[in-house]
């Protein structure tokens, strides 16, 4: 059997759609589970739509996510150029074969006579118009530089069927299918004709793409059969869905691969959420690694329905992959997120927050109240199940200063021996002690880490000055 290969195709459109990164990751997934190879080609073919540094976003966020590519645009490989538009000529040369074997024609008809051809629905189909040109007439009239258009030539009846390998057979009447254009008036080829003759060319075996494309490949089936071409196999993934009506979109923010970055989470954790939507492995993993992943794919894991993006589970994945880190990895990619907190120990920190959080930005938050010393009702020191109280606290708040005041080794677990004692010598539980430290230091009754840890953190100075507040405030 020949070796796969596979492909990602996007367009260069300025961002990185999750949905794109799940055709790129699948299409990688099912490369590698097969000992192929996985290409990146740019589908630029729509100069409208060019936006720059495209390119760019493409490349870093595959790279970024480890979907590293064996050929591409910027990794060369046997089969380029991997843009479309250095492939320019190729496409001529195709249309104009095609043209020969009776798949395509040339159409000269002008916009006011295609605009006429709308119907009441403003429905559009082409009329095969210029089908009926003599070779003498379409070759005078190219030489008299008239502008034109390549056209498929679309059988105008009979049905088509293919296998998805998803979807199963697929079945489309000629009649429901139009004459698209193939050569723009640019010679720029649509996309219509470029994915095939490039899938054709770059060798790809398995086409793994969306499944908008699912009722168009019988077109595409059409040319590679005129072209005495295999057809390659297909692969239609299904849409992934914002909730039940609504698809994942840019313009809701929750389709861009680099915002959800930017809201703190990591590439790998998205990567491995993405894998999820559509794809459920035999073993019902859900936390893998891109290997395990490779090892794991099967295409028959694959459902048909759309899925929905649960952004609670993609936050509750992502917190998977954080508490997984080191201190050091954590530290590092957590680093942008920490402003404000540069005087203190970001180790300490990292080790109190890198559990409790699930996306980067919940930094900010949870560490509110080392930034600042937050004001606080002292109703707030009562807790029936600690049994304390603002009374207790007026008791024990003095005797923590104290002893704080006295400790020259001051650390967490100094801290935590030294007045643990106090909390013996005064007949209280250590944890009612250290509850009305905390609320006092605070001024939360839920934080990471305890009154020991927190001060710690703090350091002396700054604890003392809160203990000091705590006091006065009671
Ligand atoms: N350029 C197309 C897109 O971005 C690719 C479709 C395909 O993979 O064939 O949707």
């Amino acid at each position: 059997m020949a070796k796969v290969r596979t492909r990602f195709a996007p367009s260069p459109t300025g961002f990185m759609h999750l949905g794109g990164l799940r055709t790129a990751l699948y299409a990688y997934l099912y490369a590698k589970h097969n000992g192929g190879d996985f290409v990146l080609r740019i589908e630029d073919t729509d100069k409208e739509r060019f936006v720059e540094g495209a390119m760019e976003v493409i490349y870093s966020s595959l790279k970024g996510t480890g979907l590293n590519y064996d050929e591409g645009p910027d990794v060369g490989g046997n089969y380029g150029p991997y843009i479309q538009s250095d492939r320019k000529p190729i496409y001529l040369e195709y249309a104009k074969k095609l043209i020969e074997l009776g798949g395509a024609y040339y159409c000269f008809c002008s916009k006011e006579r295609l605009e006429s051809l709308t119907d009441e629905n403003g429905n559009r189909k082409y009329d095969k118009h210029c089908l009926k040109l003599s070779k003498e007439e379409v070759e005078k009239r190219i030489n008299s530089g008239e502008s034109y258009v390549i056209r498929q030539n679309i059988p105008l009846e009979g049905k088509s069927s293919y296998e998805d390998l998803i979807y199963g057979t697929i079945e489309v009447d000629y009649s429901d299918l139009e004459d698209n254009i193939l050569i723009k008036s640019d010679g720029m080829p649509t996309y219509n004709f470029a994915n095939v003759i490039d899938d054709h060319l770059m060798g790809i075996t398995h086409v793994i793409r969306g499944t908008e494309y699912l009722s168009s490949t019988p077109k595409y089936n059409l040319m590679y059969d005129a072209f005495g071409w295999e057809r390659p196999v297909y692969i239609h993934l299904p849409t992934i869905m914002k909730d039940a009506t609504r698809k994942l979109s840019k313009r809701y923010g929750d389709a861009n691969f680099d915002d959800f970055i930017g809201k703190g989470y990591v590439p790998e954790a998205i990567l491995n959420y993405v894998a999820l939507l559509g794809w459920c492995p035999k073993n019902g993993a859900e936390k893998m690694t891109l290997s395990e992943m490779i090892e794991l794919f099967d295409l028959t894991g694959i459902s048909k329905s759309p899925s929905i993006f649960d952004e609670v589970k993609c936050k509750w994945l992502n917190g998977e992959y954080l508490k997984a880190m080191t201190d050091e990895e954590f530290i590092e990619i957590a680093k942008p997120f920490m402003t404000g907190l540069e005087n203190f120990n970001t180790q300490k920190i990292a080790k109190l927050i890198k559990s409790r959080i699930e996306i980067l930005s919940d930094i900010e938050n949870i560490t509110l109240f080392l930034k600042e010393h937050l004001s606080f009702d002292n109703a707030i020191y009562e807790n029936k199940k600690q049994k304390t109280d603002a009374s207790l606290a007026k008791v024990l708040l003095p005797k923590i200063y104290n002893k704080v005041e006295e400790i020259k080794d001051f650390n967490n677990d100094t801290l935590f021996s030294e007045l643990s004692l106090v909390a013996e010598s005064e007949g209280v539980k250590a944890r009612q002690l250290f509850y009305v430290m905390r609320i006092a230091l605070t001024g939360l009754e839920v934080t990471p880490g305890g009154a020991t840890e927190v001060a710690d953190i703090l350091g002396k100075e700054e604890t003392l000055k809160r203990l000091q507040t705590a006091i006065s405030n009671l």
